[in-house]
């Protein structure tokens, strides 16, 4: 099948090497569409998608029912602002609510914006009650919160901030996993201990299960708020709603962006009823933050995720997968390791010393894509696994047996 159009002379390549920000290293040919696992090139050739975008469509391309929530919604109302009420807002906050620890709900357009109002808000919770020297947050290094100044600022990974200095001040970084680093950073000036109960940018790292408990103990102690970046981690990702089901504590913040709305922007914050004082009236704001068509195929995302079968589905193939990632592992000497939770998925290479035999995780992610399967390469030692979560245990094999024919060829 050949879908160019001839009569096009449009060239996604050429033009969006000459007019697009060149931020981006984009791998292979402009996918024209997209069906469940499968995306298709324009020149009609398919790959199985292990990346979802980036954790972003875990129901998969083009999910039927999103599609008609998106289509019923674009031909009744698509924006009105957040002066107004809206049914799909309305809704889609109800039942964040219902399915978390929290009690109100803070919509906006991206994982960034997510954790901005997040950082705002732990700040506002405690200068609006007249502590004004409480305003630090502490987060963790190699963490990831996003690209704005302020989410930028909190990330751990010095190489993102290269060029942008000043950064906002008031962020302390610390190991993760690290309860005495943690305790030792403490004081009366810090509003917030913030991180990703698994680091997702930082290489698939999940935070020790008694970490976060004490995480959670130590903040409970100090009156500090406790903020979950869940933007990677949510919506089923790691085999639970939101991954810190998983591990029995609740924080006082949490944030939700990619997968929630399956591929159109969005992103949440949510908060319990006492930290949610901290924004009144006028305090913080967005035109677009849950427009009725991102809530509306939200909604229906958070009903089929929230399913305990479509859950348990997701951490019995994620068991699969790294079962069969592990058995690779004993394979080749060059697997040093396998990690995640659910199926957010990462393995981690030895890339040699230097040698003509050398392959780091772009050798794997360029073969597999030749191969017809999207991964993702981190840090260029890491291969991250993030398919939509509807994935087959066939799809698994096939991929599975490709890393294997890549291992045994270096
Ligand atoms: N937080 C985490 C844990 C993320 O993984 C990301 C994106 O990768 C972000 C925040 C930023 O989200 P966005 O790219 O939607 O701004």
């Amino acid at each position: 099948m050949n879908i160019k159009n001839e009569d096009d002379p449009m060239n996604p390549i050429e033009n969006t090497s000459q007019f697009v920000f060149q931020t981006y290293l984009r791998q292979g040919k402009a996918f024209v569409r997209g069906e469940g696992t499968t995306l298709i090139d324009e020149d009609g050739k398919t790959y199985t998608d292990f990346l979802a975008g980036i954790a972003v469509c875990n129901l998969g391309h083009c999910h039927p029912i999103i599609t008609r929530a998106i289509e019923r919604q674009a031909r009744t109302l698509v924006h009105v602002s957040n002066l107004f009420y809206t049914v799909p807002q309305a809704s889609l906050a109800a039942a964040l609510v219902e399915k978390s620890f929290a009690d109100r709900v803070f919509f906006s357009n991206s994982g960034a914006e997510a954790n901005e109002a997040a950082i705002k808000l732990a700040r506002r919770y405690f200068q609006s009650k007249g502590n004004k020297n409480r305003y630090k947050i502490i987060t963790m290094e190699q963490s990831f919160h996003g690209r704005t100044m302020a989410t930028l600022s909190a990330t751990g990974q010095d190489k993102i901030k290269e060029g942008f200095y000043p950064l906002l001040e008031g962020f302390i970084h610390v190991p993760f996993n690290d309860i005495d680093a943690l305790k030792a950073a403490m004081d009366d000036t810090v509003a917030a201990v913030m991180l990703e109960p698994i680091q997702g940018e930082g290489g698939v790292i999940p935070a020790d299960p008694d970490y976060l408990v004490k995480v959670r103990t130590l903040c409970n102690e100090t009156g500090t708020l406790l903020i979950f970046d869940e933007i990677q981690t949510g919506m089923g990702r790691c085999g639970t709603l939101f991954a810190h089901e998983g591990y029995n504590i609740t924080p006082d913040i949490m944030t939700l962006a990619k997968a929630l709305a399956n591929g159109l922007p969005i992103g949440a914050m949510l908060a319990t009823q006492e930290v949610a004082k901290g924004f009144d009236l006028g305090s913080h704001g967005t035109t677009f933050g849950g427009s009725p068509i991102a809530t509306a195929a939200a909604l229906e995302v958070v009903n089929i995720i929230s399913d305990e079968a479509f859950l348990s589905g997701v951490n019995e193939k994620g068991a699969y997968f790294r079962g069969k990632l592990l058995e690779l592992k004993e394979k080749h000497s060059r697997i040093l390791d396998v990690r995640g939770k659910g199926l957010l998925v990462g393995m981690e290479i030895d890339t040699g010393t230097g040698g003509d035999e050398d392959k780091d995780a772009g050798f794997f992610v360029a073969n597999s894509f030749e191969r017809g399967f999207i991964i993702n390469g981190i840090q260029g030692k890491i291969l991250r696994f993030a398919p939509p979560l509807i994935i087959d245990k066939t799809e698994i094999d096939r991929l599975v047996a490709v890393l294997d024919s890549l291992f045994s060829a270096i």
